[in-house]
């Protein structure tokens, strides 16, 4: 056999040979059915789905799954869905106009639409996007795989975690080819909705030649009124992406949505895979988006706005735990770990992570190296029992951490190193 000369050091883009693997806090702690998973802001509640509403033989008023059917490609328009999305966003709160089919984008999960988008508007190695941090990981992964720079602009200090519009605005007049900027509301892990004026002073920059992004991932968790969906009618440069992942519990379906002018929506159509969005899919976004499921959303919806009620009067009574860092309008809940001179810490935060997860069985999510987030704890608000076994964990662990044991700075780094997982 004569060697090829190939050498993936040089063969390969640099940009993604810098990459690093998707890590998440799961693959440290697997989900063997035992662990309680508070770290990705999945659905604690499960599915909107009955046993009945999938049944294969489903006879109407269900999924209607054609398995049967599946040697063909799925339908590449998807009209029928998005006009499910449109109706459920067509509120007329910021508009009097209604958006249509014609305004979206539907693909494999909010992921597919970030890439998307920078495909659509920046030229690799020259275009850049603003990004607000502490926020969403998986811009910047997306960014760096299309080998798109950023420029960070910081979010105002916590508890608000509001847009520093002063400075967006100052570095969308000063920084070169900046062609996007991407903003979270609810922001993750922020659980901060963003103030609509705030967007809207971004949205009319008079010289910036570029696209607003607003991820509305976790908006169904918000007040009723808060997601700006609708808003794109009226704007030429805004894109809404939204998501079944969260409110809706179908992560697992990927299914998101981008909501935008007609021109941006015909681009993101024309560079999309013909048939990114399969028929099962489909099938089962349509039956969460019917009468029946969204009835079902809104019920689990209610149980978890109690369970973070719940969390929000008793964790603060726990010795150890710090201030609210952030808002309330998600399924998730910032929240600071202090050491034994009660300040919040990395440190305590990290062991208290750790011990969580190997002695209890309680996943949740490290964050104290986010932008001003030093000791944090990102912890996703999950069903009745799993608050309850989640309360009682904490509590003792956080006395073992801050009764005593200290650990070398080389453990700490180590740890350090595996709680960074990138995205969710
Ligand atoms: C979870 C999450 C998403 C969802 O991504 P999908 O690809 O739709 O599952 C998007 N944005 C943010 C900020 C998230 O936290």
């Amino acid at each position: 056999m004569i060697m090829s000369p190939f050498n993936i050091e040089t063969c390969a883009r640099p940009n993604i040979l810098a990459l690093e693997p998707y890590r998440c806090a799961r693959d440290d702690y697997k989900d063997d059915g035992t662990n309680i998973l508070l770290d990705a802001n999945e659905n604690a509640c499960g599915p909107p789905l009955t046993a009945s509403a999938v049944s294969v033989a489903s006879t109407g008023s269900g999924a209607e799954i054609d398995f049967l059917g599946l040697h063909r490609y799925p339908d590449p328009h998807q009209r029928d869905l998005k006009q499910l999305l449109c109706n459920l966003r067509n509120i007329h709160v910021h508009t009097e106009k209604s958006i249509t089919p014609d305004n979206l984008f539907v693909g494999v999960g909010s992921d597919e639409a970030i890439d998307a988008l920078l495909r659509c508007f920046c030229v690799p190695g020259k275009d850049r996007i603003l990004v607000c941090p502490p926020t969403y990981g998986m811009y910047s992964v997306s960014a760096q795989v299309n080998d798109v720079g950023l420029v960070k602009v910081p979010l105002l200090p916590a508890p608000e975690f509001g847009l520093d519009v002063a400075k967006i605005k100052e570095a969308l007049s000063t920084e070169k080819n900046v062609k996007m900027a991407y903003f979270c509301s609810p922001g993750n892990p922020t659980g901060s909705v963003l103030a609509k004026e705030d967007i809207k002073q971004v949205l009319e920059h008079p010289t910036w030649n570029g696209v607003v992004v607003v991820d509305e991932a976790y908006m169904d968790f918000a007040p009723e009124g808060s997601s700006l969906a609708e808003w794109v009618a009226e704007w030429p440069n805004l894109v809404v992406m939204q998501t079944l992942s969260k409110a809706f519990g179908m992560a697992g379906i990927r299914l998101g949505a981008a909501f935008t002018s007609l021109p941006i929506a015909r681009l993101l159509n024309s560079l999309k895979a013909p048939y990114n969005v399969s028929s099962p899919t489909s099938a089962l976004a349509t039956y969460v988006l019917s009468d029946e499921g969204l009835a079902a959303m809104q019920r689990n919806k209610e149980r978890l706005v109690r369970q973070r009620n719940r969390l929000l009067e008793e964790l603060p009574k726990i010795r150890g735990v710090g201030r609210l860092r952030g808002g309330v309008e998600s399924n998730f809940l910032l929240f600071e770990m202090l050491n034994a001179e009660g300040e919040p810490d990395n440190r305590t935060a990290l062991a208290v992570y750790e011990t969580l997860a190997e002695n209890r069985g309680v996943v949740v999510r490290f964050r104290g190296k986010e932008h001003g987030c030093v000791g944090c704890l990102r912890i996703t608000v999950g069903t009745e029992d799993e608050v309850t076994r989640f309360l009682e964990a904490i509590e003792q662990v956080l006395a073992e951490v801050n009764g005593g044991k200290t650990e070398t700075p080389a453990d700490e780094a180590k740890k350090e190193a595996e709680a960074n997982g990138v995205v969710a």
